[in-house]
C-alpha cells in the first residue's frame, strides 16, 4: 500500500521561491572588491535567477547538459546556482585555484559548453580556451564598462546578456533525481573525478543542515559564506540560506583575514563557515584589534569549520576573542558534504572548559539520512569505543554513489562509500578524524597518527603552521617527521617543541626529528599538501636512523 500524499519533487526552484515569496526583502550583500559592496534581495536573486534561465534557454542550452563556472563567491554566482540548475541544466563549478590542466581537464569532461568566468580569472580563461574546443563561449561576469581585453571564444558581457532576458519564468517540475550540479575532487593523485549531486539529495542535505543539531541556519541568521561556492557546493549554504530566508554574505576574492573581520562587524554576521585556515587569518588580525572592541565588532556566536582538523588554539580563541563556538563538521565532495556535526548533547554541560574543547575537536555525529562506521582491514565493522581506528566508510541520501564518467571504485555492494580516512566513533557516535589512509605513519607495526601529532605541534603558541609526514626508516620502517612554520616574530627550537608535545602524545609517536620551514605546500583547496612534502623530504635521512648512518 503507497501512503496517499501527494509526490512533490524535491527541486531547488522551490528554494529561491520559498526565499523570495517570504524573505523576499532579507539582504544578499557581496564584496566585489575595491570597496565595491553589491546588496540586493532574495526577491531580486530570484528575479535575476529567472533572466538567467531565459538566457540559458536562448544559448540552446537543455536540461541535463553542463555550463561551468569559473567565479568567486559573489551574487552573480548565487544567480546561476539557480538560473542554470532550475531549468534542469547542469552547472559545473570549476576551482580556479587547481592547475590550468586540470581545469581544462573539468571542462572537457564535463562537456561544458559554455564557461561563466570572474574578470579577474581571465588569464586562465585564456590559457585554457585553446585546450577546450567544445565552449562555444566565454561569459565575463561583469558590467559592459569592466569587459576585459581578451580574445576568447563567444566572449560576451554577463549583465548586456540578462539584460536582454525577462524575469517572467516558470521553473519546469523536474524529476528530483535528475543531476543539479557537479564538482570535482582536488586531484591531487591522478586526474579529478566528478561527483553529481541531484536535487534530491541537494535539497534533503540542504533541509538537514537547517536543523539546530546541525548548523541551526535560521532567518535570523547572518551568514559569511567564507568556503568558496566551487568547493562541494559552498557547503550547501547558498541552499540552506534561501530555505530558511537568511541573509547571506559573499566575500569574493577579499579573503584576507582583515576583509574577513571587515565583513563579519559590518554585516552583523551570526555565522560563519571556513577551513581551519581561514580562522587561523582571522585571529591573526583580531589579535592586534583592543578585546573590548573585538567584543563589540563580531557577534558571530557560530565558527562552522571543516576540511581538515580544527587546532586546539582555534577552537580557544575564536571564544576567548569573539565569544564564538567552533562547531566542527567532517564531509567530503562525494558526501555533499556535511555528513557529521558537532553539537553537544545534554549530558555535556556539566564538562570543564578544557573537556569541551577537548569534546569540540572531534568531528561530530553522523546527521539522520546518514551512516558512517569504521571497519578493519578485512571488512569488518570495529566497536565504537573511542580507540580502535579503522577505515571509515559512509552511505546515505546525499552520498555519491558513482563518479562521473569514471570506473567505479570506492563502493562496495552494501553501498558503503571508502573515503580514505582512518578514525574512530564512540558510544556516543562521535567522530575522530586520526589521518588519512595515505598519511598514517606505520612504526615498527604500529600506527601513528599524523594529526594528532600535528594538533600537539599546533598548541605549542610558537608554531603557525605543522605537517607531520612517515618517512623510511630502516630500523622502524617509517617514523614521524615534523615540518613546522614558527609564528611571525617567535623563535623556538626543535628541542622546545618536542618537549611541549611529549605533555600531549605517546613518546614513542614523537617524531624523530623537526623540520622548521618558511612555508608549507597547500592543495587547491588548502589543505596541507603532503604528497608535494613527502616529495620534498624524500631524501631526507632521519637523526635516529643509524642504520642509514
Ligand atoms: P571538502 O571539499 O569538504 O574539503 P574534500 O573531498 O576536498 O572535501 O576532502 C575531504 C577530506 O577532508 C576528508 O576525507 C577528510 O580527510 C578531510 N576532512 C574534512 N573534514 C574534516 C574534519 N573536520 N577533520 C579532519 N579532517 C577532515
Amino acid at each position: 500500500m503507497n501512503g496517499l500524499m501527494q509526490e512533490r519533487q524535491l527541486l531547488i526552484s522551490d528554494l529561491i521561491e520559498h526565499a523570495a515569496n517570504y524573505h523576499g526583502d532579507q539582504e544578499i550583500v557581496s564584496n566585489l572588491g575595491d570597496g565595491d559592496i553589491h546588496r540586493y534581495t532574495w526577491s531580486a536573486a530570484r528575479s535575476r535567477s529567472k533572466q538567467v534561465a531565459n538566457l540559458i534557454h536562448s544559448l540552446g542550452v537543455s536540461a541535463g547538459q553542463r555550463v561551468a563556472t569559473l567565479a568567486w563567491n559573489t551574487h552573480r554566482h548565487l544567480e546561476l546556482y539557480y538560473g542554470v540548475c532550475g531549468t534542469g541544466a547542469v552547472l559545473t563549478t570549476v576551482n580556479p585555484r587547481l592547475f590550468a590542466d586540470q581545469v581544462a581537464y573539468i571542462l572537457n569532461h564535463s562537456e561544458s559548453t559554455h564557461v561563466f568566468f570572474d574578470v579577474g580569472l581571465s588569464g586562465l580563461a585564456e590559457k585554457i580556451a585553446p585546450q577546450c574546443p567544445n565552449v562555444k563561449s566565454f561569459i565575463a561576469l561583469c558590467d559592459v564598462g569592466q569587459m576585459p581585453d581578451v580574445d576568447l571564444p563567444g566572449l560576451a558581457c554577463y549583465e548586456s546578456l540578462i539584460a536582454a532576458c525577462r524575469d517572467v519564468y516558470t521553473w519546469p517540475r523536474l524529476d528530483e533525481n535528475s543531476a543539479l550540479s557537479m564538482c570535482f575532487t582536488s586531484g591531487t593523485t591522478g586526474n579529478p573525478k566528478g561527483v553529481v549531486y541531484s536535487h534530491r539529495s541537494t535539497v534533503l542535505h540542504a533541509m538537514s543542515t537547517c536543523m539546530a543539531d546541525c548548523f541551526a541556519i535560521s532567518a535570523r541568521d547572518s551568514i559569511l559564506l567564507i568556503v568558496p561556492m566551487f568547493h562541494v557546493n559552498g557547503w550547501g549554504i547558498p541552499h540552506s540560506s534561501a530555505m530558511a530566508g537568511a541573509k547571506l554574505v559573499l566575500p569574493g576574492t577579499q579573503l584576507s583575514g582583515e576583509s574577513v573581520y571587515a565583513m563579519l562587524r559590518d554585516e552583523k554576521c551570526s555565522v560563519s563557515c571556513g577551513v581551519p585556515t581561514v580562522w587561523m587569518s582571522l585571529l591573526d588580525y583580531a589579535q592586534n584589534v583592543d578585546p573590548e572592541q573585538r567584543r563589540r565588532d563580531i557577534v558571530m556566536t557560530r565558527a562552522l569549520s571543516g576540511g581538515s582538523a580544527a587546532p586546539r588554539r582555534v577552537i580557544e580563541q575564536l571564544e576567548q576573542y569573539f565569544g564564538a563556538y567552533l562547531c566542527q563538521a567532517w564531509g567530503m565532495t562525494e558526501t555533499s558534504p556535511v555528513v557529521t556535526v558537532n553539537v553537544p548533547l545534554a549530558k555535556h554541560s556539566h564538562l570543564t572548559v578544557d573537556e569541551r574543547v577537548g569534546l569540540q575537536m572531534l568531528a561530530g555525529r553522523p546527521l539522520p539520512g546518514t551512516e558512517i562506521a569504521v571497519f578493519d582491514h578485512d571488512g569488518n565493522p570495529l566497536a565504537r569505543d573511542g580507540r580502535t581506528t579503522g577505515q571509515l566508510k559512509v552511505r546515505g541520501a546525499w552520498v555519491s554513489r558513482a563518479y562521473y564518467k569514471h570506473e567505479h571504485d570506492g563502493w562496495d555492494s552494501d553501498g558503503w562509500f571508502s573515503t580514505g580516512d582512518m578514525a574512530t566513533l564512540n558510544a556516543d557516535g562521535f567522530l575522530k578524524i586520526t589521518d588519512r589512509v595515505k598519511d598514517v605513519i606505520k612504526s615498527g607495526g604500529e600506527w601513528i597518527s599524523s594529526l594528532d601529532l600535528e594538533s600537539a605541534a599546533l598548541s605549542h603558541p610558537a608554531i603557525a603552521e605543522a605537517a607531520v609526514i612517515g618517512l623510511h626508516h630502516s630500523h622502524w620502517q617509517e617514523r614521524p617527521l615534523l615540518v613546522a612554520v614558527k609564528q611571525q616574530g617567535m623563535e623556538v627550537t626543535a628541542q622546545d617543541i618536542l618537549d611541549h608535545m611529549r605533555r600531549h602524545v605517546a613518546k614513542w609517536w614523537l617524531p624523530d626529528d623537526v623540520v622548521f620551514v618558511d612555508a608549507l605546500p597547500h592543495t587547491a583547496t588548502g589543505k596541507l599538501y603532503k604528497v608535494a612534502l613527502r616529495k620534498q623530504f624524500e631524501c631526507f635521512r632521519f637523526s635516529t636512523d643509524i642504520g642509514n648512518a
